[in-house]
């Protein structure tokens, strides 16, 4: 009955974890889930509050299917302020979230016959996405500490490279691709004249420099990016499903074209909502990173104490990678083993690396306040322990 397009998707092993901890946790079983790269913290109030005034002003018929003209402005703003990347609003689109937006861009510039380049380890949603365009993921394994090279994409480029996929700081590693390489990334982009697709949806959560936009980098590669980034991380707005994309007019109208025969665009409350995030105070921004970062320093610190784990300290978002190749064994052969067992006996949630192509490792998501990182970290342990 169903497609072979359908019956070879995965689905969310992220989403698939959580709702299994859900369930338990429902159960009355104390469970401390470590999986979900959603911030803990509330939407800021400021946020909350203009799309309050949105509802009570009847701002609720359909949206422009591009996004409402003023956020086009305040990201057209914001890119050329923060990112140093000059956009018109009609090289714009707003979508349901980032994940909508980068489907739209794998469907708009990718087909059969044609290939992606990703770095491995990497979010599952990209290789399914890439496969729904009926594209071919070309993945680039990586070795901690996880940095993608221009080097490495050379040789895996080929007369079918259609894109090449960025996404730094990145998930599920962390890691940051630096100025000097992205340049030298741009520069074979703009030889090969390959498109690339730059996921910065974890923009602010970086905890040792600065972020740096591969668009921004000159007008050659600006006219070959497609710049994606959302709401959701940055801003504590996971559920309110708003991102955005900007490019090359071309791509951008393709984008807008399929989301007008799809989703009509996303919420006119939520993009309100958005728009006071980007005109807003950045201050509850600012604190959440502070708050991040010092997570960031407990966990990685608090690992390390175990035998058997080794985390890689992240630069960027907020998922904690660690190798547990040490403790594998006859008994537990896979992350996936040894992950359900922690759940199971140690009532701890995380993710096994399988589902980022990562076998071997685990990322520990530290969206989750320092009370529950330390509860999490002694379960581990003591889980650990029990099995030697
Ligand atoms: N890109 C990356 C790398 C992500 O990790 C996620 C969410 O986990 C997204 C995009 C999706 O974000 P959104 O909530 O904007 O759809």
């Amino acid at each position: 009955m169903l497609t072979k397009r359908i019956l070879r998707l995965q689905p969310s092993a992220t989403f698939a974890i959580d709702g299994k901890v859900k369930s338990l946790q429902a159960a009355g079983i104390s469970v401390v889930n470590l999986t979900l790269g959603e911030p803990d913290f509330v939407t800021p109030k400021h946020i909350r509050k203009a799309a309050i005034r949105a509802i009570t002003d009847g701002f609720t018929h359909y949206a422009p299917i591009a996004g409402i003209f003023e956020l086009k402005e305040a990201v057209a703003k914001k890119l050329l302020v923060e990112n140093g990347i000059s956009y018109q609003p009609s090289e714009i689109v707003i979508g349901v979230g980032t994940k909508q937006l980068l489907y739209s861009a794998f469907q708009s510039l990718c087909q059969k016959g044609d290939e992606v380049i990703v770095a491995m380890p990497t979010w599952n949603t990209y290789i399914e996405q890439i496969k729904l365009a009926e594209a071919a993921p070309v993945c680039i394994p990586l070795l901690p500490p996880f940095k993608l090279t221009a080097n490495m994409i050379e040789k895996h480029c080929n007369s079918k490279t259609k894109v090449i996929l960025l996404n730094s700081p990145a998930n599920p590693t962390g890691a940051v691709i630096e100025k000097k390489e992205l340049e030298k990334i741009a520069q074979l982009a703009i030889e090969r004249q390959i498109f690339v697709l730059s996921d910065e949806i974890y923009e602010k959560l970086i905890y040792e420099r600065k972020h740096v936009s591969i668009a921004s980098l000159g007008e050659k590669i600006k006219d070959l990016t497609l710049t994606i980034n959302g709401f959701s991380k940055s801003y504590a707005m996971t559920g309110w499903r708003v991102g955005y994309a900007a490019g090359p007019k071309p791509i951008v109208e393709a984008m807008i074209a399929l989301a007008g025969q799809t989703t009509s665009g996303t919420c006119s409350i939520s993009q309100k909502a958005a728009l006071h995030a980007l005109s807003g105070s950045k201050k509850t921004v600012e604190k959440m990173v502070g708050e991040f970062k010092k997570r960031r320093n407990y966990i990685y610190t608090a690992l390390r104490q175990i035998q058997g784990i080794v985390p890689y300290k992240t630069e960027g978002a907020f998922y904690a990678f660690c190798s547990i190749e040490k403790l594998l064994n006859q008994k537990y052969k896979t992350s996936q083993t040894w992950c359900e067992a922690l759940l199971e006996k140690g009532k701890v949630a995380v993710i096994p690396g399988e589902a980022f192509y990562a076998p071997g490792f685990i990322p520990i998501s530290f969206a989750k306040p320092i009370s529950d990182l330390r509860k999490g970290v002694g379960r581990i342990k003591k889980f650990i322990e029990g099995e030697k």
